[in-house]
């Protein structure tokens, strides 16, 4: 399997260089040059797989460059850090399919692909006898997961920049409280978009990029996505009655990670009826889907921050398949957008979007009130992120349709907001109690390239 950039600007690639690779070179996403397809056959085998077996076959198609044996070791050693036996299970509430994607280490979905890729990335440097230093920005989940990820781990530095104060206390907390010497945490005064655009500004730097060894952990990784493929197709294997079922999946989104990967199964022959994007108030993919309009707006702080993003990096993957694979109309449009702040779209492109989504955009209000109904009927928790989905599939999809939704974040990981709609805390896990007391480290700093470099520079000489 060989990958290609969006825009159209690299030779094609391994599956180890395009996850060393990160962003491409070219300033595009990898995709495989080709998405395989399953036959109905093989999806019926893969029905009764435990989440490791399933998870290798799907892997195995996009990574053929590693020997099965140590895929299978690097799947092992990755989900056995969770503590739910089936990973990612399903439970059934109120009418629909909650997909618990929060079992892992720092209780969010994204655990699923980072502990994947610290393993990966330990993997493939201790082969090639690199170093690796891993620069991301997060709202919050990302940091945290990338950083439990690679703590510790040999030949790794890891740079975390977070927006300061604009993550949820637990958030922040599960990222400085990481004390681990080849951990370094930056708060930059400013929004999340400006942590991710000093990050890409990083990356499009070539020389800083090639000299300094830096490498992705944020959803541009395509291992990233790739991981996240997986759960798509063991929660349609625990719903489905029949082979063609079709299931609609509800996706809390942000940076478009997530629902691409649902993208990517539903290409491969997953029978997803619709992917269901649900956005809070930072809702230009909403407006994309229903009517086109995909402008910057400003960013808004909401009860569910990890959605709190306007340009959501991912979306460029699909935009790529929107526009036939072709890499010219890719950077033409991002040219028209970097021009004006916005990206126009034919009828037949809009027809396209609207036969693969559906789109729902819920407010705060609606959020809390969400996870009060929904805990006051059923006794279950909601997350305000998972909220936010819930209430999407409540309104978007008829009761006689399959709805699953993805359960991004356990409930005590946001307990203000779960409070403030319940009216009282939910109850902590094993692995937040006693955070807050925990020795930290964290560097504050203005939202400013230059100071950024300068610390990432500084960090690397002092190993040295
Ligand atoms: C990251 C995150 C999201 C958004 O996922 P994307 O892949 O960025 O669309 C939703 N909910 C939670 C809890 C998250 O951490």
């Amino acid at each position: 399997m060989k990958y290609i950039s969006t825009r159209g600007g690299i030779a094609p690639v391994g599956f180890r260089e395009a996850v060393m690779m990160g962003l491409a070179t070219d300033g595009g996403l990898l995709l495989p040059e080709a998405i395989p397809v399953i036959d109905q056959a093989t999806l019926a085998s893969w029905k009764e797989l435990s989440y490791q077996e399933l998870a290798f076959q799907v892997l195995s198609l996009f990574a053929d460059d590693i020997p099965a044996d140590d895929l299978r070791r690097l799947i092992d050693r990755s989900y056995a850090t969770f503590t739910h036996p089936e990973i990612t299970p399903v439970v059934h509430q109120d009418g629909l399919y909650i997909l618990e994607l929060f079992h892992g280490p720092t209780l969010a979905f994204k655990d699923v692909a980072l502990q994947l890729l610290g393993n990966l990335f330990e993997y493939l440097l201790h082969e090639s006898g690199q170093k690796l230093n891993i620069v991301g920005a997060t709202s919050g989940d990302t940091g945290s997961a990338a950083i439990h990820g690679v703590r510790g781990k040999e030949n790794i530095n890891i740079f975390i920049l977070h927006p300061q104060g604009k993550t949820s206390p637990i958030q922040a907390l599960q990222m400085t409280t990481v004390t681990d010497p080849n951990v370094h945490n930056i708060a930059a005064r400013g929004t999340f978009d400006d942590c991710q655009n000093i990050v890409k500004a990083l990356f499009n730097d070539l020389a800083f990029k090639e000299e300094y060894s830096l490498g992705a952990v944020n959803s541009i990784n395509w291992a990233r996505v790739l991981a996240q493929v997986v759960y798509y197709f063991y929660a349609w294997c625990r719903v489905s009655g029949q082979e063609t079922e079709q299931v609609v999946f509800a996706v809390p989104t942000g940076n478009f990670g997530d629902i691409f990967a649902g993208y990517v199964a539903k290409r491969m022959g997953l029978p997803i009826d619709k992917l269901l994007l649900a956005t809070n108030e930072n809702n230009i993919l909403s407006r994309f889907i229903s009517s086109g309009d995909y402008s910057v707006g400003t960013v808004v702080s909401t009860v569910s921050p990890s959605m709190d993003i306007q340009v959501a990096s991912n979306f460029e993957r699909y935009l790529f398949y929107l526009f036939g694979e072709d890499p010219a109309r890719v950077r033409q449009a991002f040219a028209d957008f970097a021009a004006s702040g916005r990206m126009e779209f034919t009828e037949a492109e809009m027809a396209q979007v609207r036969e693969e989504f559906l789109t729902r955009s819920v407010n705060q209000a609606e959020t809390l009130a969400t996870i009060e109904a929904f805990h006051k009927g059923t006794g279950y928790l909601l997350d305000p992120h998972t909220a936010v989905g819930i209430k999407a599939a409540q309104d978007a999809v008829a009761s006689d349709r399959i709805a699953v939704c993805l359960a991004t974040a356990h409930p005590a990981k946001f307990g203000e907001a779960v409070e403030k709609a319940t009216g009282a805390a939910p109850p902590l896990p094993t692995s937040l109690q006693g955070i807050d007391r925990l020795p930290s480290r964290c560097e504050v700093m203005d939202a400013d390239l230059e100071q950024v470099r300068r610390f990432i520079i500084e960090k690397c000489r002092v190993q040295h």
